[in-house]
């Protein structure tokens, strides 16, 4: 066999064939609830506002695209660290940043990160987590050791279980901890729970680090980066890969940061050559256009206050469909208790294919929903025809 001919047929991304699976479906009344972008009342996923202006200030002011290097766009990563993790923290020169390729970029730097520093860490991945988090982390060679996390059946974070795991972990070990609006069960912990989350990698020397894909999308952006916070200050060393896909709209453009938190100024400059030097083995620069976008707006107040209110404005719309859903029956009460764009509904395979079949609603074989798919019009429909699932 030649080079090319030993390599084996791969299965098709699961999430993919359910979207082509829905555009194949010619009932006007179908539902898909399968991928993951916000979308508005009408069902598209637009350019946020700011966004477009931004856009246009770029192409009549850039006059040159020339490289910027390894860091990215260095004050898009300056602008976006106080968003992260507070303004009063933002100058903590411990905490270094460089700009990345969407989140998917920083997760993967990050685990890259871990990988060279050695040691035998370990990093430890909660269960049930965002499909893409193993392979992607897990591609960078690190060890992972899974932690239990939420039961789709009683729908509650098994939080006890989850701190037993960690108390298992060594010091210099590292824990993977979604920032906000958990992908895919839309629980997080609440803050009683992050702080117990934050003594414990404290007192155990572990490491965290914080996958925060949807900071604003929750509670708000400073709730959501609450635990995040609460859990980098805590510790003496800690990473966060931020990503603006999905509060500025951006997704294609591929558009975050890597934070790492060292444990002074001095270490924190010697991560920073190291990050560098990991970006330029892989994709040696990221992408301009969206970092650039994002710095403009932040950069220009009235945009900056114009992406706020847009932010706001999806946030309410979610958190309208939840607790519409959630006041249809207590049995869906507790979808109005998650945050985020998705929540697991507890259904059994054969329930996800019967909701498609009989009614034309599409939902990841997991049971996960994208909440931000239904609209006023379908979103009681939507909760009856689930209900005729449950006991
Ligand atoms: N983390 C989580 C939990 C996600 O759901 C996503 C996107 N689906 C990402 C990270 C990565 O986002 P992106 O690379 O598109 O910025």
């Amino acid at each position: 066999k030649t080079l090319f001919e030993r390599l084996e047929a791969q299965p098709a991304d699961a999430l993919l064939a359910l979207i082509a699976l829905s555009r194949a479906d010619t009932r006007p009344d179908k539902i898909d609830l399968g991928v993951g972008v916000y979308r508005d009342a009408a069902g598209n996923t637009p350019i946020l506002r700011a966004v477009k202006a931004a856009e246009r200030v770029l192409i009549e002011t850039q006059d040159t695209k020339t490289y910027l290097g390894s860091a990215g766009d260095e004050r898009f990563v300056e602008l976006i660290k106080p968003i992260v993790f507070g303004a009063q923290a933002a100058p903590n020169d411990a905490i270094v940043g460089v700009q990345t390729p969407g989140g998917c970029g920083a997760l993967r730097l990050g685990a890259e990160l871990i990988r060279v520093a050695g040691g035998g860490a370990r990093i430890f991945v909660g269960q049930p987590t965002w499909p893409n988090h193993m392979p992607l982390i897990g591609s960078a060679g690190v060890p992972i050791v899974q932690y239990p996390y939420y039961d789709p059946r009683s729908r509650t974070v098994l939080f006890d279980a989850m701190m037993d795991a960690l108390e298992g972990a060594n010091a210099g070990d590292v824990v993977l901890l979604h920032g906000c609006c958990h992908n895919p069960t839309g629980a997080d912990l609440d803050l009683n729970q992050w702080r117990a989350v934050a003594d414990l990698v404290s007192r155990r020397g572990l490491v965290p680090f914080v996958d925060l894909a949807y900071q604003g999308l929750g509670n708000g952006l400073e709730e959501d980066a609450a635990g995040t916070r609460l859990v980098v200050e805590a510790a003496d060393q800690a990473l966060v890969a931020q990503s603006c896909d999905k509060n500025f709209g951006l997704y294609r453009e591929r558009t975050g940061a890597l934070f790492a938190k060292g444990t002074s100024a001095k270490n924190a400059q010697i991560i920073l050559g190291n990050l560098l030097g990991l970006a330029r083995t892989s994709w040696s620069m990221p992408p301009d256009h969206g970092a650039a976008v994002v710095r403009i707006i932040l950069d220009t107040p009235e945009l900056a206050a114009d992406w706020r209110a847009e932010l706001r404005e999806m946030l309410a719309r979610i958190r309208e469909l939840r607790a519409r859903i959630a006041a249809a029956d207590p049995r869906l009460a507790y979808i109005d208790d998650q945050n985020g764009m998705f929540s697991i509904l507890p259904l059994t395979p054969d329930q996800v294919l019967e909701l498609r079949a009989a009614h034309g609603i599409y939902v990841a074989g997991s049971g996960r929903f994208n909440v931000a798919g239904l609209s006023d019009d379908n979103v009681d429909r939507f909760a009856a025809a689930v209900l005729s699932f449950l006991p």
